[in-house]
């Protein structure tokens, strides 16, 4: 008995060859139908014996091609027709709004076989693509999703592209950026000035300017990218010297896994994420570190200019055929890959504009003629036993949405003011933003804008809703405060922070979050980082948070931890920590101590902070491992780095003070046992491990405590402290060993990059709840008083030029 199904599928079903997919599928099983494009994905009908149509059902989603991405089916039984075939029904072009757009895409296998193939039309062809690769998001201009809306308009399509594009039995089958050798993009190579080298393959010209020691900024699917052989010191050390990049690590592009394996350690999860189709750079520990553990002479084919003082190697795969050609063609093992920008600017897009921004970094340009209409950095994950975890969300998964638990009003975040990102959410999806990065120049500024519009246009999203961080001098506050038309939100730093990582996990109702970070406007108008909440969407409490201590000189003392040191010194012991006879006091400048000691005894431009980046700072400068940074987080990071992979268990304590009703974390006993291990000439590896311990052991203390007095039980882990891996798998095996349910943050970045999706979530919980105006109940600091009277105090204390924010 012949039956006939309505199937609508939604997700990212457009413009990925799902509908060549079904046509297959229907004609394979002999079945009838129709495939048409509708507002919110396709409309399958499909006709035949009832036991073929449900195989077809069966097998629908198994199968999708690997850009498809399906949120929703639903099945209804419809009568029988007489179709007698199947068909594509071509919809009229205003349908085909209302979908999902697929994020830039690797290379795929097949197109590659055909790249290096010489018996294929496009052997050597650097930008070969089909449905199921290529870029997608960085070239389109608007919506709908076709050429004409791309920036391959420009490229009319020869005869035998045009009959691939319009055969639904071809891999190629509507795929937009279809081209040749005939009619698509070419590459060319021009010299620092602009001027272009008449050359017979700029590919092959760069290779050999690349194996002279020089710098090539190559363009990319979301930007340029200065590229220097990784393997010679010298290029390495001249890309450092021009980008003005003193030590913070560069990302290596590899051949293959075997080259990846020749520097990393490699386990199954982590080659599969290096060849996923979103490419992302992927930390990876490095192998050096093995050989010296043995004891054997330390040597890397990649010399450590690239990383210093770095466990991890950022590494990635070619993602474009134009990479796969560079590396074949110069034999690279590794190339330096780090993002065309000036440390704190945006990437650069566009041919000119990057050899006006890019002639004092590179001495040659690889360009080509297909625009990238919107910039997309690297994405960078990490794999830690099994789990890959967001550090940057960027490319391969923009304009992906992250799936929400329940349907929101729309929301525009616009995020904090480093590693910027925006959240704009419709229905059950919140479409976060590519990295945008840190907001304290015009360039940043200008790309900010230009992502809230673009993404506003693409996804055809009108906000009723903005929300923005209470810091009154971060940019994007200062934007969003400028806006009409929407309810203006201001979402307090950490409460996004738990936020995100409840939304990310579909939680309800209240949670304990550990909020651990840098820096954050507190309501109380003081900078909070150390942060331990009771928290739902709706509201927060701030439970417990780290002693409050000075940090003289302000934005100084982000740069020079060595200053968070003497903080701590001269806030737990006075002025006899200068008796203290340890290295750090000894190799101190007299003057300028008197001066930063007194600074704080006077109170004068030293704002409180409870930051947890902040102690990391102290103790980092306190034991030796450095006194100033170079870039954000470096000597969190460095700690973190020096840990000794021992088995000692002894942690340092912490003391928990009872503080209205809640408690507040004193580090005093920490800082005496440290100083007791200081002056026992203890190893830095094993001080290092016991102040990790001791913040874990503190911590599960503390969620214990606070179980006992609010019954809550699920954990939240959120904020850049996070990224350090040996805190989170502890601090995460303890609680739950201690009975707790612990979410921390895997698709979304646990650092400021992930904080719109939490601001996004508090602020659609407010507007939904007519109960309360203002947000958040208890604030002395927010929106509500007038903004200028704490500009003052905050002057400048957040604005961190240390800091850059491509890898
Ligand atoms: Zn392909
Ligand atoms: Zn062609």
């Amino acid at each position: 008995m012949e039956i006939r199904r309505q199937i609508e599928v939604s997700g990212i079903v457009q413009g990925v060859g799902f509908r060549p997919y079904v046509y297959r599928l229907a004609i394979g099983r002999q079945l009838s139908g129709t495939i048409r494009n509708t507002p919110a994905g396709v409309t399958i009908e499909i006709q035949g014996a009832a036991e073929t149509v449900q195989d077809f059902v069966e097998h629908l989603p198994a199968e999708a091609p690997p850009l498809a991405r399906i949120t929703n089916l639903s099945i209804h039984d419809v009568p029988c027709t007489r179709d007698g075939d199947f068909r594509i029904v071509h919809s009229l072009e205003q349908e085909e709004v209302r979908t999902l757009i697929s994020p830039d895409v690797a290379i795929c296998p097949d197109c590659l076989c055909e790249l290096f193939d010489p018996n294929d039309r496009r052997y050597g062809y650097p930008f070969i693509n089909c449905t199921n690769c290529g870029p997608r998001f960085t070239i389109i201009r608007d919506i709908p999703y076709d050429r004409p809306s791309t920036s391959m308009a420009r490229f009319p399509m020869c005869p035998t592209c045009l009959a691939e594009y319009e055969n639904p039995l071809d891999r190629r089958f509507h795929a937009q950026p279809n081209a040749c050798w005939e009619c698509g993009p070419r590459v060319e190579l021009w010299d620092k000035s602009g001027q272009r080298i008449e050359c017979r393959d700029p590919i092959a010209e760069a290779v050999s300017q690349l194996h002279a020691g020089l710098v090539v900024a190559v363009k990319g699917l979301g930007g340029f990218h200065l590229a220097a052989d990784a393997t010679n010191a010298a290029a390495v050390a001249l890309l450092r010297q021009r980008k003005r990049r003193v030590e913070k690590p560069f990302a290596v592009m590899v051949p293959d896994l075997r080259a990846a394996e020749e520097i990393c350690e490699l386990d199954g999860p982590a080659r599969i994420v290096l060849q996923s189709m979103q490419r992302p750079i992927v930390l990876l520990k490095k192998v050096l570190l093995k050989k010296v553990q043995l004891g054997t002479k330390a040597s890397s084919m990649v010399p450590d200019e690239v990383a210093p003082f770095n466990r991890y190697l950022g590494v990635f795969l070619p993602y474009t055929p134009l990479h796969n050609l560079l590396l074949a063609k110069g034999r690279f093992k590794a190339l330096v890959m780090t993002s065309g920008n000036l440390s704190e600017e945006p990437i650069a897009i566009d041919n000119d504009e990057a050899v006006t921004r890019l002639s004092g970094l590179a001495d040659y340009f690889l360009v080509h003629n297909r625009d990238i209409l919107l910039r997309c950095d690297d994405s960078v994950v990490r794999v830690a036993s099994g789990v890959t975890r967001q550090l940057r969300r960027s490319r391969g998964f923009v304009p992906v949405p992250v799936l929400l638990k329940d349907d929101q009003p729309s929301v525009l975040a616009v995020g904090g003011e480093l590693k910027n990102t925006i959240c704009l959410t419709k229905g059950k999806h919140a479409f976060l933003s590519q990295h945008i990065g840190d907001l304290e120049n015009v360039e940043s500024y200008a790309f900010f804008n230009e992502a809230v519009g673009h993404l506003k246009r693409i996804l055809e999203i009108h906000p009723e809703i903005i929300a923005y961080d209470l810091h009154p001098d971060y940019f994007s506050s200062k934007w969003a405060l400028q806006q009409s038309g929407a309810k203006l939100i201001g979402v307090q730093h950490h409460h996004a922070h738990i936020a995100s990582c409840m939304a990310e996990n579909h939680l309800e109702g209240r949670v304990i979050g550990f909020a651990l970070d840098g820096t954050g406007y507190g309501t109380d108008g003081h900078i909070w980082g150390g942060e331990v909440l009771t928290a739902g969407y709706e509201t927060f409490e701030r439970a417990a948070h780290f002693e409050y201590v000075p940090m003289p000189g302000g934005e100084a003392a982000i740069r020079e931890p060595w200053r968070m040191a003497v903080s701590y010194l001269a806030h737990h012991f006075g002025r006899e920590f200068l008796g203290l006879s340890i290295p750090f006091v000894r190799q101190l400048d007299t003057a300028k101590t008197e001066l930063l000691v007194r600074m704080i005894e006077h109170k004068v431009n030293s704002p409180l902070t409870s930051s947890c980046g902040r102690l990391f700072d102290g103790v980092a400068a306190l034991i030796g491992i450095r006194r100033t940074v170079n870039y954000e987080a470096q000597a969190a990071i460095e700690l973190e780095m020096t840990i000794s992979m021992s088995e000692d268990e002894t942690a340092y304590p912490l003391e928990l003070l009872p503080d209205g009703d809640g408690w507040i974390i004193g580090t005093r006993p920490l800082f005496e046992a440290l100083l007791d291990d200081l002056g026992r000439n203890l190893p830095v590896a094993v001080i290092s491990r016991r102040f990790h311990n001791g913040l874990v052991e503190g911590f599960v203390q503390l969620a214990t405590l606070l179980r006992k007095k609010t019954a809550l039980h699920s954990v939240c882990l959120s904020g850049g402290t996070f990224h350090n891996v040996y805190l989170s798998q502890r601090l995460e095996a303890r609680l739950l060993g201690a009975g707790f349910e612990v979410f921390t943050q895997k698709e979304v970045p646990s650092g400021d990059g992930g904080l719109s999706l939490g601001q996004a979530a508090v602020a659609a919980a407010n507007f939904t709840c007519r109960i309360r105006n203002s947000y958040p109940q208890d604030c002395q600091a927010g929106p509500c008083v007038r903004l200028d009277t704490h500009i003052d105090r905050l002057i400048g204390v957040t604005r961190r030029r240390t800091a850059s924010a491509d890898p």
